[in-house]
């Protein structure tokens, strides 16, 4: 018995051949009979250059449909998919191609004379450009290709895919993730939020990410649903799309933004049966003025590259603001001293560890860094804290990396930012720690105003003088127009720490 997560989407195309799976922007229909043909296509190309199971095939391309049958082409030959943020410049590329030494190597149409000489130092045999008009030297080929139909035998715990973290903390690192990973987090997910072949995504995640790539994708594909292809956030496009869609993933930027449009209605949202939000905290406020407006609680939901997904918050049942739900089904959570690793009672605040059938294979070819990640009972040390409040919902109170040390004591960011982030005239806030010649570490507060807001430094440490401990106050208050985020709208606080590196020199 294989277990290639292929043979878990393969049902749907067979019944079902004429469903329409994508829908593109330019009302271009993929369906799902067209779809096959094409990846099996592609699938044929990748084993005439030579791909055997277990190589890696990196890509580094625009978003378009077909990078989800070249996904599916990888899965059917036992190769291990390996997609690149469209970011990257050719320095980050070469770390990428040196580290995961892919057989193969899509790049973009425009890209490919460029980066072939990278590619080629990096040991990669075929470099292929794939654009998003199903354009690019690996179309041509793919055009006169017959179509192959094997599927390669695979066991649970063979890699699908290599994704690399989004190095918000450090260094990218390539966690490898197996077809059962893949496979039990979809059926969890599906689970737990009731996914059904009538489900239309509104997908306008980028699709390097797990959430665009593996929560979107594969739990369209696990339910023979479809979706249609944004290229990226576009507010009037999304509630263009509403009233034909019944779900929508997005990162909290999306529901912000959502919430600047006028067009923003309950009547709009009427075919919507979910939101739902993840990859960054998503702000209580924002949780509460999309329910006054729609009559929606956006579902959140937290997971890591490294990982799948976690938690989700429930599709019946209270979805708690500001916390990321309960664990998925298979899924076990602790919460730990973050040095001693000793389970902590519920109500505390320490590491958030897991283990569970959606936990990775290790990182890429770093035994250390794994071997110091999980602890000897199989938990993976997630590096984010949290704790499990009286409703058994877990609340994520930062990462490890950005907890602040001061004076010997833990601050715990988060907290200050609640604070800050509720004062009128404050539209968000980031608390992070600076070096200090006496504490280590001093608190400083990075703070984005509202449009017409008013607040100062002296109004917000006024503010927050009778509400907090003297060691969690701000030494310092700084505005800036916007807060470092990348795409996945998670703040980089590590280049805040850079900026303000010299405040207390
Ligand atoms: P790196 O590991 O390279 O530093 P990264 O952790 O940002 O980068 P990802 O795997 O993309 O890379 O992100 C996972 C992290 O995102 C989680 O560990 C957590 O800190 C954060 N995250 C995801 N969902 C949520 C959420 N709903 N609320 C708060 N944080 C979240
Ligand atoms: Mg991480």
């Amino acid at each position: 018995m294989s277990d290639n997560l292929y043979l878990q989407f393969y049902p749907h195309f067979e019944r079902q051949p004429d469903k329409v799976l994508m829908h593109t922007q330019e009302s271009t229909d993929y369906r799902y009979a067209d779809v096959l043909a094409s990846s099996r296509r592609m699938a044929s190309v990748l084993i005439s250059l030579g791909i055997t199971p277990g190589d890696r095939i990196a890509i580094q391309v625009d978003k378009s449909p077909e990078i989800v049958m070249f996904y599916l082409a990888c899965l059917q030959v036992g190769a291990v998919y390996l997609p690149l943020n469209t970011a990257y410049t050719d320095n980050e590329i070469h770390y990428f191609l040196s580290d995961a030494e892919p057989h193969v190597f899509i790049c973009r149409p425009q890209d490919h004379d460029t980066i072939r000489v990278t590619a080629e130092q990096c040991g990669v045999t075929h470099i292929e450009s794939l654009g998003t008009h199903a354009d690019g030297s690996f179309m041509e080929k793919v055009a006169t290709a017959t179509q192959t139909q094997e599927v390669c035998e695979v066991a649970g715990d063979d890699l699908a895919a290599i994704l690399y973290t989004s190095g918000t903390t450090g260094r990218s690192k390539g966690a490898m993730l197996s077809h059962t990973n893949l496979a039990s987090n979809s059926q969890a997910l599906t689970q737990a939020w009731q996914y059904s072949e009538h489900d239309h995504l509104i997908h306008a995640l980028p699709i390097f990410h797990t959430h665009g790539l593996f929560v979107a994708c594969n739990i369209t594909l696990l339910n023979g649903a479809s979706m249609t292809f944004l290229p990226k956030l576009d507010v009037d496009q999304l509630i263009d799309l509403m009233p034909r869609a019944t779900v929508l993933m997005g990162v909290p930027t999306f529901y912000s933004r959502l919430l600047q449009s006028p067009r923003l209605s309950r009547e709009v949202v009427s075919n919507m049966r979910l939101f739902i939000s993840g990859s960054a905290p998503l702000l209580a406020e924002t949780h509460e003025a999309f329910e006054q407006r729609t009559g929606h609680a956006i579902l959140e939901r937290y997971g890591m590259t490294e990982t799948n997904m976690n938690t989700s918050n429930p599709y019946q049942g209270k979805r708690r603001p500001g916390t990321v739900g309960m664990p998925l089904s298979g899924v076990e959570i602790r919460i730990a001293d973050r040095e001693s690793g000793a389970s902590l009672p519920q109500g505390e605040t320490g590491m958030v560890e897991l283990r569970g059938p959606n936990v990775f294979q290790g990182y890429w070819r770093m035994p250390e860094k794994t071997q110091a990640e999980f602890r000897d009972d199989g938990f993976f040390i997630t590096g984010d804290l949290g704790c499990i409040d009286e409703h058994g919902y877990l609340n994520i109170v930062g990462r490890d990396k950005d907890l602040v040390i001061s004076g010997g004591y833990n601050v715990y960011p988060k907290e200050i930012e609640l604070l800050i982030d509720d004062l009128s005239g404050v539209s968000e806030s980031a608390v992070v720690g600076v070096p200090h010649a006496d504490l280590g570490e001093g608190v400083i507060a990075v703070v984005v105003r509202e449009a017409q807001g008013e607040v100062s430094e002296a109004s917000i440490l006024a503010a927050l003088s009778d509400q907090l401990a003297r060691y969690k106050q701000p030494k310092q208050v700084f505005f800036a127009p916007a807060l470092p985020r990348n795409v996945m709208g998670k703040v980089q606080k590590n280049q805040l720490r850079d900026t303000f590196a010299d405040t207390f020199a």
